[in-house]
């Protein structure tokens, strides 16, 4: 069979039709009131212990810490209460050792020693006051409140969260394993560090990552309203957005401010319909899924997030590489007879290896248009090591990647859609013409071409939202999510001491 008419028939398998969307968006929104209603759901729906969000007016200085997989990032934001802010910030590598280290103790003092350091170099009024601090123990009189730093805490690792400034560990993931830090409480953690370093720093908030970019889109953009949900689109993907309080009453322990009657929930949608019921699955899903380390668990972010798009493409290119009746990235001189040897791939091509493919070439081959794609060819060779591309050999790269891509997107808009009918703004009059605001950030939904008019052009399709709520569901970039959006969970805690 031709190439072409290969890569349509395969093409065909990841259409993801208006009437997909629909169903999807169905089960999503059951799947979300089931998670208000039970726990071990598949979407988890964690409380956050956050009941406001921010409209632009907060003003102060705030310490963010981030703990991602690699980087330790610190920085300060000064929030100018008119919608803008300025933001300092230092990275630093996580190194190797400390990711597994014997004790929890190695790895929050590195954090608080990282913390010294900056308050040092970028706060020296603040870093002075502590020395005088320190000088003056014996008399605690000269201990001013303002002084404090308030920090948001970014912690990217599963957490039970049981109030704002508290949350057990679970289990850790992306490498790390400190087992004397599971079941601990992580913010105490860090606070009992910056304490032996007498730093006039308090944890104030506990902070995930789709919060934080639920608060920083909130606090950017104008509007009456403020954000309605805050999404990841990035190695992983999720979301958080604002529940009524009511609806979550049975999964809340512990103190929280009851006055504003709404919570941000976490969904953990990545977790969304891991049973199936309505999710795509091709059988490229059920190859990724089944060799990753989780078989069967984050069954959407398998097939929304940067992580697996890329090696959605690379299984579906390995299928086609091996199927001897076309003939793909083919070297006309090889007289080997097995597969890998009849191409023009180098063998140690990413093509050839688990998780291989970066998604970033999808968004090479989504952008390039001309006829000859010559750019979109080059990339293959300079990135996957294949020798010459013939333009028959991009165009099917082209068309799969593009494929997979506009799933992706429109599966997004199943979340984003079922969300924004779950708050039921659209059809509130007291909201009426109002945008509903989405914040987002990650590099897929930055730098993917089209991301969002794709996502778009789902939404137009949902019952319930029209060509008329998609025009008022406004999704923007949260930029610098994680810094300023953990500085305004600071913020509101220090308003709930
Ligand atoms: P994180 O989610 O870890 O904070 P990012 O938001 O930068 O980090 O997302 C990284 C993921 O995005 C990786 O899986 C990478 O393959 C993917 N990615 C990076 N650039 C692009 C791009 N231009 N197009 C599509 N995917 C991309």
């Amino acid at each position: 069979m031709a190439l072409a008419a290969e890569t349509k028939r395969i093409v065909a398998q990841f259409e993801y039709s208006d009437e997909d969307v629909n169903i999807g968006v169905k089960e999503f929104l059951r799947q979300i009131d089931e998670g208000l209603h039970a726990s071990g759901t598949s979407m988890s729906q964690i409380p956050t212990y956050v009941t406001a969000v921010p409209n632009g007016t907060e003003k102060g200085l705030y310490l963010a810490v981030d703990l991602g997989g690699t980087n330790l990032r610190v920085c300060s934001v000064r929030l100018n209460g008119d919608n803008s802010f300025n933001l300092t910030y230092s990275k630093a590598a996580i190194p190797k050792e400390l990711m597994v280290a014997k004790t929890a103790k190695e790895l929050f003092r590195f954090i608080a020693l990282h913390i010294d350091s900056f308050i040092k170099e970028h706060h020296y009024d603040h870093y002075e006051y502590h020395i005088r601090r320190r000088e003056t123990m014996s008399n605690p009189e000269g201990y001013r409140d303002e002084h404090i730093f308030r920090l948001g805490f970014t912690f990217s690792f599963p957490v039970q969260q049981v109030g704002i400034n508290k949350g057990f560990l679970i289990r850790w993931t992306k490498g790390f394993d400190i087992p004397d830090a599971i079941g601990k409480d992580v913010c105490a953690l860090l606070q009992e560090e910056i304490d032996a370093l007498h730093l006039p720093v308090k944890v104030a908030a506990l902070v995930n990552d789709t919060v934080g970019t639920l608060m920083a889109r909130s606090y950017t953009s104008p509007g009456k309203t403020g954000a309605l949900l805050g999404a990841i689109f990035g190695t992983g993907t999720n979301g958080a957005y604002i529940e009524k309080l009511s609806n979550i009453k049975k999964k809340l322990e512990g103190d929280y401010d009851q006055s504003t009657g709404e919570m941000v929930l976490n969904t953990e949608w990545g977790s969304f319909d891991n049973q199936l019921n309505v999710l795509p699955n091709t059988t490229f899903d059920i190859k990724l899924d089944s060799e990753s380390v989780n078989p069967g668990i984050q069954m959407f972010e398998k097939r929304v997030s940067g992580m697996f798009l890329g090696e959605i493409l690379r299984i579906v290119l390995v299928s086609l590489l091996q199927n001897k009746t076309v003939q793909l990235f083919h070297d006309e001189n090889s007289s080997h007879n097995d597969w890998k040897s009849t191409t023009s791939i180098a063998p140690e091509s990413g093509i050839f290896k688990q998780w291989g493919l970066d998604s970033a070439i999808m968004s090479v081959a989504a952008l390039d248009n001309t006829p000859d794609l010559g750019t979109l060819r080059q990339e293959l060779d300079s990135q996957l090591d294949v020798y010459s591309p013939s333009l028959e050999d991009a165009q099917a790269f082209k068309a799969l990647a593009d494929a997979i891509g506009r799933r992706a997107a429109r599966l997004s808009a199943v979340a984003v859609g079922a969300i924004v009918l779950q708050s039921g703004k659209l059809s509130d009059p007291a909201y009426a013409n109002e945008p509903v605001d989405v914040g987002v950030d990650g590099s897929l939904v930055e730098h993917y071409p089209h991301f969002r008019t794709m996502i778009y052009d789902a939404l137009r399709v949902i019952d319930g939202i029209g060509e008329a709520g998609a025009e008022r569901i406004r999704i923007g970039i949260a930029k610098d999510g994680s810094g300023v959006g953990a500085a305004l969970i600071a913020l509101v805690a220090a308003s709930m001491e």
